[in-house]
């Protein structure tokens, strides 16, 4: 399947002059979930667009495939990103692909361990800091003015119109929008983008209808919920660990003119649904990506109206579970080893 910017080069900012360098982003899979369409009942349809199976894993490609290929365009000296740590594994490997230097900036010790593997395999030059990740914005927004070196977080305009994309696929593959479609809030880059492309296929005549956006952060870090700055934003998804988001308007936008809503979930909210995912749809996620979920399940106990019966659920899942290894191993402690012995095994699987 060709990427992102082939499938959708007259509704993105390319022109046949564009390099384009892909990884064959998009085309990730809806996957019903019959587990949670049952916990909501009324025939209620939940579907979840498992952005995790994207090249580096995360959904930050459909927006980098088009920044570095702007980048490339505009003969830039390189690239520069704060991360929390997707964006820094997606800058890498399209920075890599295109040949050119990429720097990323990180929170020391709040990063994932399997998105910093991929920064240093991919050949970034890998920077932790001792501040959080909105310090790091703030040090690289300034370094890529002075510098000349391309800035590839949101705050980048092809960033969102490449990650706009992912409301035509799901488009495409309902046949028309969901009702309502759930996704975790960080920097609020995602929420803006989708709503986006919501709306622009609605008025090129497509979908007919739109959905309500809802989006779900962490309550440790929840800025756009209290309605005001977060200083020291904490949560165990740290992709959301994010106290005053870049397009925090672009958010309350989405809400407001979608009749949405922003929530916040506990950590251990998030838990639960990252469990549920694992263990019932067979969907491996990340902890931040489990967060859309967890206010799903949050709405329904609340007995808030999430959908009409017989209507349809998105619920965007934005990184692989195995970004994140260390809390997939937290708190399971492994069996001590058995003797190399049939019935040890038989015992061991509580067969005897
Ligand atoms: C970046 C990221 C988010 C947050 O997306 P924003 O656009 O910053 O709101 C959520 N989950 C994962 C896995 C991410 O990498």
């Amino acid at each position: 399947m060709a990427g992102i910017i082939e499938r959708y080069r007259d509704r993105l900012p390319v022109t046949p002059e564009t390099p384009v360098v892909s990884l064959e982003e998009g085309s990730t899979p809806l996957i019903h979930a019959p587990g949670l369409s049952s916990i909501l009942g009324g025939d209620r349809q939940v579907f979840l667009k498992f952005e995790g199976l994207n090249p580096t894993g995360s959904f930050k490609d459909r927006g980098m495939t088009l920044a570095v290929s702007k980048a490339m365009e505009q003969e830039c000296r390189g690239v520069i990103c704060a991360s929390t740590g997707n964006t820094s594994a997606s800058a890498a490997a399209y920075a890599a692909r295109a040949g050119i230097p990429c720097w990323v900036v990180l929170p020391a010790g709040k990063v994932a361990a399997g998105k910093l593997a991929q920064a240093i395999v991919h050949g970034a030059r890998v920077i932790p800091i001792e501040g959080n990740f909105d310090e790091a914005l703030e040090l690289v927004v300034e370094i890529s003015e002075r510098e000349g070196i391309t800035l590839v977080n949101s705050l980048n305009p092809y960033r969102l119109e490449g990650q706009k994309t992912i409301a035509f696929e799901i488009i495409e593959e309902l046949g028309c929008a969901p009702d309502t479609h759930f996704l975790p809030v960080g920097n609020a880059g995602n929420i803006t983008a989708t709503w986006r492309g919501y709306r622009e296929d609605h008025h090129a005549g497509g979908t007919p209808s739109l959905p309500s956006m809802i989006g779900c952060q962490a309550a440790g870090a929840a800025p756009i919920v209290g309605g005001a700055p977060v200083k020291n934003p904490e949560t165990i998804a740290t992709a959301i660990r994010i106290g005053n988001p870049a397009s925090w308007q672009g958010a309350l936008d989405a809400i407001e003119q979608s009749s949405g809503d922003i929530l916040a979930v506990e950590d251990q909210q998030i838990l639960a649904a990252y469990d549920h995912l694992a263990k019932r749809e067979g969907v491996f996620c990340e902890p931040a990506s489990a967060a859309s979920v967890a206010g799903l399940l949050k709405r329904h106990e609340t007995a808030a109206q999430i959908a009409p019966a017989g209507g349809t659920i998105v619920c965007t899942l934005t990184g692989h579970g195995l970004k994140d290894p260390d809390r997939a191993i937290a708190g399971v402690e492994l069996p001590a080893p058995i003797p190399t012995e049939m019935d040890a095994l038989r015992k061991a699987m509580d067969l005897t």
